[in-house]
């Protein structure tokens, strides 16, 4: 089986070797995955809750290790690797928790047509889900879709990004360590993009996809040859909007942490700040004060980790260089020595630049004025995409309103990212950004076919869902529906 390096993104140092899965190898896990399936779902709901609470004690007493390898591998600092995996965890307990209140079999209401029929609902699992995962948040991201599918009832194969195989397969060994019977349930295939795309023709029951708009239409291309739905969550330019009236340094300090954490490679990181008039020049002074205290490069104590995918870089100089061009001025940073980019302000960017029209994923926040509140929301909507942002408002009343008018799925107030802690809240976006929801209920239940089973209770005294039914019902029919719906 040929091989591919994985590497320490701050050195540039191969660390680890892994197979290139070929698509007779990918077919073949499904295939394992199909049988596993079986089993998993014999289970039953308390038995998978069982195992899923197994897996994550494996992963608790692994997160050292497991922190270790992701910093090695992804570059993020080790506190924020465990943050990660403590936010991965918690959406596992939640996702083992509620599967069965959220999906097992319930009666509903029948209504008067159907009185005579006992309805009966249950979302049923799907099989065999694959899963196409980023590296930004290799824990996190991908346990959005394997926690909720697993918990749902699904056998899961799991193509990992090619710069993080490696936090992949730890994960599948706690697997394999925590739940012996059932090691097929949960597998690992690595390899490069043609990995990726083979899991889409490989006879899986759906694919859930976390990476670039771009990869994700043909994602979607090589999954409609088959009918094979699909989840897709790409990036965003996700927008923090600051009202007149907001905490000044609750907000700066906010938007440093959610445009400059992960090194800015966050799907829902701000990427923009539209900040009211009255309070721009206040803003702005607190946030530069905050970025120049921030200390950055490699070492221990570095704010955030490199750069990780070497070919974003060159994305990153080049949405900077734009903004410059374009009349934009650099407040701090500009620079990239090695693979860590400089906590970069721009101002005075035109909203047709690159930096405003397009995913960076590097530290960089796009700051402009804007009359108020109003305009400020005008701007972020008139993006793409839409999958993330943050309100900043004294209000908190019109912080949600203007949160629930933002085209986004998630939004948070006097906070960033706040949404994404809330397992039971669904996460995905709009435009863009994707489609359909992983976490919470509606993360479960993307994960299932909704199986509807009507019982005949008793047989009408006169058919009506029959030839046999005489004529006069035809005429009895006709009143009864001009009386329901007058
Ligand atoms: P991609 O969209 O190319 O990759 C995402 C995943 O898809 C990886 O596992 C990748 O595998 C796989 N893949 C690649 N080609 C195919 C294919 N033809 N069929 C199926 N799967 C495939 O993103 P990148 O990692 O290259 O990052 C590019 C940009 O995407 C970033 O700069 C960022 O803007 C955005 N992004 C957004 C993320 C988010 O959280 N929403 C996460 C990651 C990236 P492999 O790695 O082996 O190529």
């Amino acid at each position: 089986m040929t091989t591919f390096e994985s590497f320490d993104p701050d050195t540039g140092a191969a660390i680890g070797s892994h197979p290139i899965a070929s698509a007779a190898d990918v077919a073949a896990a499904v295939m394992r995955g199909r049988d596993a399936a079986t089993w998993w779902r014999h289970q039953g709901w308390d038995g998978r809750r069982t195992h899923l609470r197994a897996w994550r004690r494996q992963i608790a007493q692994g997160a050292n290790q497991l922190a270790e390898v992701m910093h090695r591998e992804n570059g993020k600092p080790v506190a924020d690797a465990l943050l990660e995996i403590m936010l991965a965890l918690d959406h596992l307990a939640w996702a083992g928790k509620h599967a069965k209140g959220a999906l097992s079999l319930r009666r509903m209401r029948s209504g008067w047509l159907g009185i005579n029929q006992a309805a009966l609902l249950e979302y049923q699992p799907l099989g065999v889900v694959g899963v196409i995962g980023p590296w930004n948040y290799p824990v996190f991201t991908p346990m959005g879709s394997l926690a909720y599918a697993l918990a749902a009832g699904n056998a899961v194969v799991f193509k990992p990004s090619e710069y993080t195989p490696g936090i992949a397969r730890w994960l599948e060994q706690a697997w394999r360590e925590a739940v012996p019977g059932g090691a097929q349930v949960m597998q690992v295939v690595t390899g490069l993009g043609p990995t990726g795309a083979a899991l889409c023709r490989a006879g899986v029951d759906k694919v859930a996809f976390t990476g670039s708009t771009a990869t994700a239409k043909l994602v979607m291309a090589a999954c409609a040859e088959n009918l094979v739905p699909v989840l897709i969550e790409c990036g965003g330019k996700d927008a923090m909007i600051v009202d007149h009236d907001a905490d000044v340094a609750a907000a700066a300090d906010a938007a440093l942490w959610g445009g400059m954490s992960n090194a800015g490679q966050t799907c829902v990181g701000i990427e923009r700040v539209y900040v009211a008039e009255p309070l721009y020049d206040r803003f702005l002074d607190e946030l530069t004060s905050l970025v120049r205290s921030l200390p950055v490069g490699p070492g221990e104590n570095s704010a955030y980790g490199p750069i990780t995918m070497p070919g974003q870089l060159a994305v990153i100089q080049g949405h900077i260089a734009d903004a410059q061009r374009d009349g934009g001025r650099t407040l701090t940073g500009g620079h990239a020595s090695a693979s860590y980019v400089e906590a970069t302000i721009l101002v005075d960017v035109p909203e047709t630049s690159a930096a405003v029209q397009h995913e960076t994923f590097g530290p960089i926040l796009v700051v402009t004025k804007v009359r108020d509140a109003e305009e400020g929301l005008r701007l972020t909507n008139a993006s793409r995409y839409g999958l993330g942002g943050a309100v900043f408002a004294g209000n908190a009343g019109r912080g949600v309103d203007l949160a629930r008018r933002m085209r986004s799925g998630m939004t948070s107030v006097n906070s960033v990212i706040g949404f994404a802690t809330v397992p039971s809240l669904p996460f995905g976006g709009v435009g863009d950004s994707g489609f359909g929801r992983m976490h919470g209920e509606d993360g479960l239940k993307e994960f299932t076919r909704a199986k509807a089973v009507t019982r005949q209770r008793f047989a009408t005294p006169v058919p009506v869902l029959s030839f046999s039914r005489p004529r006069w019902v035809t005429v009895v029919l006709g009143r009864a529906l001009r009386f329901l719906h007058r």
